[in-house]
């Protein structure tokens, strides 16, 4: 077990459980987490109150932000502004993501991380604006829907209770990667039919991808040609080394 307890005396005066977990979780990934992009086995807590930043590496420059939360983030993980996200995703400046689960009893039972390149705006869900009573009233927050995220964009990094390896997770890290060399637009529509992809089973055909034409129009309303853009993503995948082109029309997932 994963135990926060043996730091209660961080969280001080706190009575509020939301700010005593914030600061028992800094603190424990402050001290355990390690870089999943590069060989640096820590990582350093920015300063308090930056805004959507959390934790930073000194050695390749990857940033992540934490999210904590008392509920396994089984659909979505919420977020903050959803314009100021929608902006991040275009101009290519979103965080890695740790979404990390605690127990009732302190401990950590599940962390999740996502690469900064592993989600686009397919994945962000706008809510609702706050009532006219709400302090920030008008104001519009969003959602990270875990279920438009292809499952490899999302790596576990502790299941259960139980501590992944560091080379599994920096080998699932490595394995999304190339997507971080594409431009966001062109991104958004990679990760939708890789998301797709990987719903099917290991060796597919077209039509099969053909079946998310009209899911896939939904995501990206302004393109006409989704049959057109479909097969030109799977070329992209195939170049990035995630499929690979049977001799009949037929796609096989590497
Ligand atoms: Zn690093």
């Amino acid at each position: 077990m994963i135990d926060l307890q043996c730091n209660t005396k961080l969280a001080g005066d706190y009575k509020s459980k939301s700010q005593i977990a914030r600061i028992l979780t800094e603190d424990w990934c402050g001290r355990t987490l390690y870089c999943a992009a590069c060989t640096s086995d820590r990582l350093h807590q920015s300063t308090a109150n930056t805004p959507g930043l959390d934790f930073s590496c000194n050695s390749c420059g990857e940033t992540y932000q934490l999210k904590s939360s008392s509920r396994y983030p089984a659909n979505r993980i919420v977020d903050s502004a959803y314009s100021a996200m929608i902006s991040a995703i275009r101009s290519d400046h979103v965080p890695n993501l740790l979404a990390l689960h605690y127990s009732q009893h302190w401990s950590i039972s599940n962390l999740l991380l996502i690469p900064r390149f592993s989600y686009s705006e397919s994945a962000i869900e706008k809510r609702r604006p706050l009532g006219p009573n709400a302090r920030r009233a008008g104001w519009i927050g969003c959602n990270i829907l875990l279920s438009k995220i292809p499952p490899s964009g999302i790596v576990n990094v502790i299941t259960e209770g139980i501590v992944v390896p560091k080379s599994t997770v920096r080998n699932a890290f490595q394995k999304m990667k190339p997507l971080a060399g594409l431009r966001p637009d062109a991104r958004g529509w990679s990760l939708d039919v890789l998301r797709v992809v990987e719903q099917l089973p290991e060796k597919f055909s077209l039509a099969d991808v053909y079946q998310f034409e009209v899911e896939l129009s939904r995501l990206h309303p302004g393109n006409k040609h989704v049959r057109d853009k479909i097969r030109q993503q799977l070329q992209v995948l195939r170049d990035m080394k995630y499929l690979r082109f049977g001799g009949r029309g037929d796609y096989e997932r590497i």
